[in-house]
């Protein structure tokens, strides 16, 4: 069945030249060469080589980014890319996330002129990976506590601690990790390869399985001291990355839910039950209605957010709003697409519960859909309520 895009405000109108070359580059390549491969890449654990190859050789990794061989798109340009590389699969947009918005931009953002020329043109092209090492075993929505320590050995520092729930980890060439030095969280490139450091594979994930996802272990892990990342202290580091990737994500989730969508509608219009098409149902039909129009209000909410990230009138609290929403009624969509689609719902035939399954995991990270809420509430009320003293 040919994928037709719900776009009901024909939203894409509003999108540059360039803009819509993005899309259809991008929508024509997932059609070409994701969705064939997906399931295998699934049940394997794999995330294809070649994907990483073709990501790099489209120029969309790092797309907002200028300078240095990176593309120098607009936000509502990597927005794009991210629906368009979701409605494939949430471990396609994560991987692009990671590359783009939490391994490339710190190194942008806050490394030295050495560092941009070292690794920023070959992440570009994807000729090198990397990964974000935020999460511990004991610290997730609290990063704030970490217990990951550099130590200043005089020529050198030596990292020792672990992080957890890290994509791409075991595929990387580098990860970009914070740790707290001299009590202070600073962000660290450590290369693979280098003394002490391991990054073994996580395995038994339900959600996102064709995304590499790992530990980062570091057992005086000994890195030269220019791979520091000079430009920033403390928590504005890893959450100046989240802020680009959650707004990666608020445009994601739309395309996991676009494709659900479109499945449930191709569906309902060809399942014949009671001698008629369940499309003819009232009930059926309501269900269809009310994806349309959370599809609808969460891509208006997109575009505005994109706009507001081109024109720099943004703040986190809206990106929290976008992600938090657009996830939650993706994750509703993919249910509701799964009911609709009765008993073959489940079939990796169709791509429901896969996406549903992806969408438990995206819910999750990048500041749970709680946090997010709590971020709200902090700027309603002026009050922090993430912690409570017992
Ligand atoms: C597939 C996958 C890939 C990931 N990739 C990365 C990555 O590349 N790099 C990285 O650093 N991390 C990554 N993560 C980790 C992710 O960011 C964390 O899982 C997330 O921050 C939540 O942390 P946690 O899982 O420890 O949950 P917890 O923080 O333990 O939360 C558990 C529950 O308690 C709730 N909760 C916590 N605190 C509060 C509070 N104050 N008030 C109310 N409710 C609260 C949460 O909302 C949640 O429902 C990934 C996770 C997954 C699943």
């Amino acid at each position: 069945m040919v994928y037709e895009a719900l776009d009901f405000y024909d939203i894409d109108s509003q999108l540059t030249e360039e803009e819509l070359m993005v899309r259809d580059m991008v929508r024509d390549w997932v059609e070409e060469e994701v969705l064939p491969k997906i399931e295998e890449a699934c049940s394997e654990g794999v995330f294809p080589d070649e994907w990483r190859v073709s990501l790099g050789e489209m120029g969309v990794l790092g797309a907002p980014l200028e300078g240095y061989g990176c593309p120098g798109l607009s936000y509502t340009a990597y927005g794009v890319i991210c629906r368009e590389l979701e409605r494939g699969d949430s471990g396609l947009r994560s991987f692009a996330s990671v590359q783009g918005s939490l391994a490339m931009y710190p190194i942008w953002d806050f490394g030295s002129e050495e560092q941009k020329q070292k690794y920023l043109p070959k992440m570009a092209t994807g000729e090198l990976i990397g990964c974000f090492g935020l999460t511990e075993p004991d610290y997730g929505s609290n990063p704030g506590d970490m217990v990951t320590r550099a130590e200043d050995k005089g020529d050198h520092y030596l990292l020792n601690g672990a992080k957890m729930w890290i994509t791409n980890g075991t595929t990387s060439d580098l990860a970009v990790v914070w740790a707290k030095l001299e009590g202070v969280i600073r962000g660290f490139i450590v290369e693979t390869g280098d003394e002490g450091y391991s990054a073994p594979e996580m395995k038994g994930k339900h959600s996102l399985k064709a995304s590499v996802t790992s530990e980062l272990v570091f057992q005086d892990c000994k890195i030269p001291k220019d791979r520091i990342l000079p430009g920033v202290k403390g928590l504005k580091g890893p959450f100046s990355c989240l802020n680009n990737a959650r707004f990666g994500i608020s445009w994601g989730a739309l395309g996991a839910a676009q494709a659900c969508f479109h499945s449930a509608k191709e569906y309902a219009l060809s399942r014949i039950q009671f001698d008629q098409p369940i499309a003819s149902y009232q009930l059926v039909q309501n269900k269809l209605s009310w994806m349309l129009r959370e599809i609808t209000k969460g891509q208006l909410l997109a575009l505005e957010l994109a706009r507001k990230k081109d024109n720099g009138s943004w703040i986190p609290e809206h990106i929290s709003l976008a992600k938090m929403n657009n996830v939650d009624i993706a994750l509703d969509i993919a249910r509701m697409a799964r009911d609709i689609h009765g008993a073959n719902g489940i079939l990796d035939e169709y791509c429901i519960m896969r996406h549903m399954a992806n969408l438990e995991s995206v819910k999750t990270y990048e500041g749970t859909h709680d946090i997010h809420n709590l971020i709200l509430g902090r700027h309603i009320t002026g009050i922090q309520s993430f912690t409570r003293s017992l």
